[in-house]
């Protein structure tokens, strides 16, 4: 029987995230992951994109704050890998103004209370920085089956904002194995190939003990952090701590396609990651002048919830339509004969916001339901959870008080509460991946 301060369940960016920040406060730490490697559960398949617009005042400013922790990232590390480090591509993120979105008004408005700096381009100067892209719009978007689909509305789309505080990260994997390094460096323990199986509590008192993984064996820990992904449901439910949350999760089946760039070589270099909710793809350079693109889950598309442990991982006519609606936009795409690209799992919330929060079990914690849209977050997320669960274990009843954490870059203080998993859903939401 090993004992440790806490035990992290998942070893994805944000797991390992989490590792780090709670091995900087001090805590002895072992990290469980019943995978081969750091960062290749749904971390592996991410878009990687990093920007700062969400529905909401606090989604924004979370995501801004963490473009900084990625643009400094060697320093944020403060340490080296054999592998290198992940690099971050700040090439900006255009977003397409739609009457869908209201031309992006609300959104500026909280990049304006953010000071987070953006460009408002209308038709004719999207198209001289954009010159293979079309501004027809297609809305509403359509499914393929739809005899409509492909066909233009025969409006023109006014122009787009672009953000300056956005891009991709080349390697998300490679991002969790950096964050790996950092946490071992201060001790941290990775333990692969190790699935844990129970929550253990004591006999007598039912207290948080630790875990149980396969083979039998028992790790004692009085702090847990369940940091599972699109599992983070089965762990809660190992737990016990389902009834007592307003907000659940559960696991949702995507596809990402990845094609040649239709677009000048050196698009990798000098593209940007690009939103349309008017056809609703978003795409990104990708290296190899490839392009990816995904999905802003629209009302057309049947949204396909699945269990974690058996879901079809291949390519479907979803990796169809994601093509082809990107190619309402970039006319001179074409659809390969062989699809590539990534099938992998969401762990969304009930309104597309993260849970970061304790639990009804004392010692119980957990950073789920990330939506498709936290990998940006997890380098902030890692010292969030590290102060929330200090301030926990240190006496401090969250539910009633909650924790406060101040961005540092951006100069914000942000209350904790905003991710309770007892939160009424949000309203503002836009239920989908955008946050
Ligand atoms: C297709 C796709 C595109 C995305 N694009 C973006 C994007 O562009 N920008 C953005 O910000 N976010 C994006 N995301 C979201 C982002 O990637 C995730 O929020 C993030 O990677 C989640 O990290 P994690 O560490 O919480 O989970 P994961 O990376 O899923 O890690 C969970 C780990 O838990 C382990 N595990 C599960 N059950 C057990 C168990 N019983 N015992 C032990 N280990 C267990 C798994 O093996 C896994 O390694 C995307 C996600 C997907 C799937």
């Amino acid at each position: 029987m090993a004992e440790y301060d806490a035990i992290v369940i998942g070893a994805g960016v944000i797991g390992a995230a989490i590792a780090l920040g709670l091995a900087r406060d001090g805590r002895k730490v072992i990290v469980l992951d019943k995978g081969g490697e750091a960062g290749h559960g749904s971390t592996a398949g991410s878009c990687a994109i990093i920007r700062p617009y969400y529905s909401t005042l606090d989604g924004c400013a979370l995501a801004y704050e963490g473009h900084f922790y990625w643009k400094d990232w060697a320093n944020f590390l403060d340490a080296e890998d054999e592998r290198g480090h992940a690099r971050y591509v700040n090439c900006g993120c255009t977003v397409m103004k739609t009457p869908g979105n209201g031309n992006l008004k609300r959104v500026t408005e909280l990049m304006d209370a953010l000071d987070c700096p953006y460009q408002d381009w209308d038709g004719p100067t999207l198209l001289q920085k954009m010159p293979w892209l079309s501004t027809e719009s297609y809305f509403p978007p359509k499914s393929l089956t739809d005899p409509a689909f492909g066909e233009t509305n025969g409006e023109t789309l006014p122009g787009a904002i672009f953000f300056e505080a956005g891009g991709y990260v080349t390697d998300p994997a490679l991002s969790a194995h950096n964050l790996m390094r950092a946490a071992e460096k201060l001790g941290v323990t990775f333990r692969f190939r190790a699935e844990v199986q129970a929550i253990e509590r004591d006999g007598g008192t039912g207290a948080l003990a630790g875990v149980k993984i396969d083979g039998g064996e028992i790790i004692a820990a009085p702090v847990v952090v369940n940091v599972a992904g699109p599992h983070s449901r089965k762990i809660n439910e190992m737990a016990g701590v389902t009834d007592d949350m307003r907000i659940k999760t559960r696991a949702l089946r995507h596809e990402v396609a990845h094609v040649p760039a239709p677009v000048p070589l050196g698009y990798a270099e000098h593209g940007t990651v690009f939103s349309d909710s008017d056809t609703s793809a978003y795409t990104r350079p990708e290296q190899g002048d490839y392009m990816l693109i995904g999905s802003e889950d629209p009302e057309c598309d049947e949204r396909q919830w699945v269990d974690p442990d058996d879901f079809n991982r291949d390519f479907s006519d979803m990796w169809t339509a994601l093509v082809m609606r990107a190619g309402q936009r970039v006319p001179t795409l074409t659809v390969p004969s062989q699809a590539k690209g990534v099938v992998e799992l969401y762990d969304v919330s009930d309104d597309w916001i993260p849970i970061y929060d304790k639990s009804s079990l004392p010692g119980f914690y957990m950073a789920i339901g990330t939506s498709g849209n936290q990998f940006k977050n997890a380098p902030v997320v890692g010292e969030m959870m590290a102060k929330l669960i200090a301030a926990c274990e240190g006496g401090q009843d969250h539910d009633v008080t909650p924790v406060t954490f101040d961005l540092k870059n951006t100069k914000r203080t942000i209350s904790l509460g905003f991710y309770s998993r007892n939160r009424a859903v949000n309203p503002d939401s836009s239920m989908s991946v955008l946050g």
